[in-house]
């Protein structure tokens, strides 16, 4: 892409050039839980030591897969707790990258719902100083800087609360120039985010549109439509049964064949532990090393090239963090 490498801070404190974050997986997660439920039951989250064990056994066993990096896309409303992961973070090789930004798919969180643009109390969004400070300070204590802004939209739509989460980490990106990652639960939702963003000025191509590959469910036309808008998408929800394996690598052979192999990336949204969703429901698809045991091969097998893989785990992520470059605007 021509682009010039940037430093990214990762979980452990220190950076890591652009160009040497190696093969990525750019929608993971290391916890994903409800801390509020977690602090009230014990039971539901267990002893954090042995999870922080575990989480480092399985990003090692991905080391071992060949995988450098994960962008951990947890964020305010999935129980993110940076000093968690940091404890993960040093003592693996993995380089994990951390995220700002909410998850509300309709309600905003009562910390933010009742004041707000067209809330309750009609006042001044909050949300983006946050997000900010995340990014250009460090969360909470630890010093750990977010590299990437993530928001989500779902079944509801585009509910008040949605909208402003889509403004405000629209603002706090121009404000920072780091990329953005979304979740989409239907269609629609990739097509409101872009809307949305366009109309806060947003260049789209910082932006992936996150989880087409479940939410296309085959449909060419609905990833072009993105993809002639200039964004990067998302197959990064394998480790979610919503879509066949066997329709996301058709579509994503056919895409690649159609010369969009530079504007994907790939990932599962596996949570090296996760409270939201009973173990009986996790198939042998719910693990970190999927893709590079299932998918690649696949893919290869569907007559995609070893230099087309690796540009989806290569070049593409390192062409989104390398946005960053072009700065606030
Ligand atoms: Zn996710």
């Amino acid at each position: 892409m021509g682009s010039i490498s940037v430093d990214i801070p990762t979980a452990r404190g220190d950076v890591v050039s652009s160009d040497r974050l190696g093969p990525t997986l750019m929608h993971e997660h290391v916890f994903l839980c409800d801390h509020e439920v977690n602090i009230s039951w014990p039971d539901t989250f267990g002893n954090v030591d042995h999870h922080v064990a575990n989480a480092v056994e399985q990003l090692n066993a991905l080391a071992a897969a060949g995988i450098r990096t994960i962008t951990d896309v947890t964020a305010i409303g999935h129980g993110r707790d940076v000093a968690r992961v940091a404890r993960v973070a040093r003592e693996t090789e993995v380089n994990i990258l951390v995220a700002t930004g909410i998850y509300v798919l309709a309600e905003l969180p009562s910390y933010f719902r009742l004041f707000g643009p067209g809330s309750f109390i009609e006042a001044p969004e909050t949300m983006t100083d946050y997000f900010v400070r995340d990014i250009e300070e460090g969360i909470g204590e630890t010093g750990v800087r977010a590299s990437i802004l993530k928001v989500a939209t779902g079944h509801a739509g585009l509910t008040n609360d949605v909208l402003r989460c889509l403004r405000s980490v629209a603002a706090a990106h121009r404000r920072t120039g780091v990329p953005i990652t979304t979740h989409t639960s239907v269609k629609q939702n990739g097509r409101d985010q872009q809307r949305i963003f366009e109309e806060e000025g947003v260049d789209l191509s910082r932006v992936v549109i996150g989880h087409v590959d479940s939410t296309a469910d085959g449909d060419l036309g609905y990833v072009e439509e993105l993809l002639d808008k200039g964004s990067f998408v998302g197959f990064d929800s394998f480790a979610l049964p919503l879509a066949d394996l066997d329709t996301k690598v058709e579509l994503m052979a056919k895409l690649i064949a159609r010369g969009h192999g530079n504007r994907i990336v790939v990932s599962h949204d596996h949570a090296c532990f996760v409270d939201f969703m009973p173990k009986e429901y996790q198939g042998d698809f719910y693990r970190k090393t999927y893709f590079t045991d299932v998918v690649e091969p696949r893919l290869l097998a569907a007559g995609v090239s070893e230099a087309q893989v690796r540009a989806l785990t290569v070049d593409n992520p390192r062409a989104v963090f390398e946005t960053t470059a072009r700065g606030a605007y």
